[in-house]
């Protein structure tokens, strides 16, 4: 069985994001970049199932600039067989990687995507339903638990009231949630196995797909600053302070 994982490239988690000064997105330079963790998530997946022996092949995918490479590295480190980089300067939307991934399943044949719900920089939550929709394969979203038998998923699903449980005939899309897994560190003999381990680079042109943006990204703002608090010494000053300066009771 083939699993196949993507990686994203995104501002690490820990760091406090600036905008830029002429407001078309965030700082990018100078920024550490890490993994996105939904998809440290699906790589920790993957490589369950391939050391449970439930899967022979592990691929990991990324797509965008040429420094997509580490992440493929830190994919392969993890325990990924080998990596494939979509390289490109052009800024991804949603729906160009969604079809870039498509025409790499066509390719590969993988019998498992397994793509993280949601990039924490953009925050769309789109990549993995489009890519379902597009291959015709079912998708089980946000996975809390997966468990594959005889070409069945299982899949787990936290939603609103609880958890739903969605079997699916695979080849299929899973989404991960937080609670899928702990994903784990490399350790320092993998770092350097990993870095024997082949990528391939293609290029958007190479699998037909175009990748011209669709949407106008019109400003970003940073959010408007906290004011202070201030101390109340009882609760009728608090009341008081409610009705008449705040104009919320
Ligand atoms: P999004 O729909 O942008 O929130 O992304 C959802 C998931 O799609 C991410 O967690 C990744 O697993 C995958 N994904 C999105 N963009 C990329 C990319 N440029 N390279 C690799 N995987 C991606």
């Amino acid at each position: 069985m083939k699993v196949l994982v993507t990686v994203k490239r995104v501002v690490d988690f820990n760091v406090k994001i600036r905008v830029k000064s002429d407001a078309t997105g965030v700082e990018t330079s100078n920024v550490k970049m890490s993994m996105n963790p939904f998809d440290e998530i699906a790589v920790e997946e993957g490589v369950r199932l391939r050391e449970s022996g439930t899967a022979d092949e592990l691929i990991a995918v990324s797509l965008g600039t040429a420094q997509c490479q580490e992440t493929i590295r830190t994919a392969l480190a993890m325990g990924a067989d080998r990596g494939i980089l979509v390289e490109t300067d052009t800024e991804l939307e949603p729906l160009a990687v969604a079809k870039l991934l498509a025409a790499i399943a066509k390719k590969e044949s993988p019998d498992l995507i397994i793509v993280g719900k949601q990039a924490i920089d953009g925050d769309c939550n789109q990549t993995g339903q489009m890519l379902a929709t597009l291959l015709g394969w079912p998708q089980g979203t946000f996975a809390s638990k997966l468990s594959l038998s005889g070409g069945t998923a299982n899949v787990t699903r936290e939603v609103d009231g609880g958890l739903e449980t969605v079997s699916l005939t695979l080849p299929c899309v899973v989404t991960t949630d937080l609670r899928l897994n702990e994903p784990r560190y490399a350790s320092l003999p993998n770092i350097m196995k990993a870095k024997k381990k082949p990528i391939d680079t293609l290029s958007p042109e190479d699998l037909g797909v175009d990748v011209t943006p669709r949407l106008t990204t019109l400003t970003v703002e940073e959010p408007q600053g906290r004011q202070a608090g201030v101390l109340v010494k009882d609760a009728a000053e608090l009341v008081d302070k409610l009705k008449n300066e705040a104009k919320v009771i």
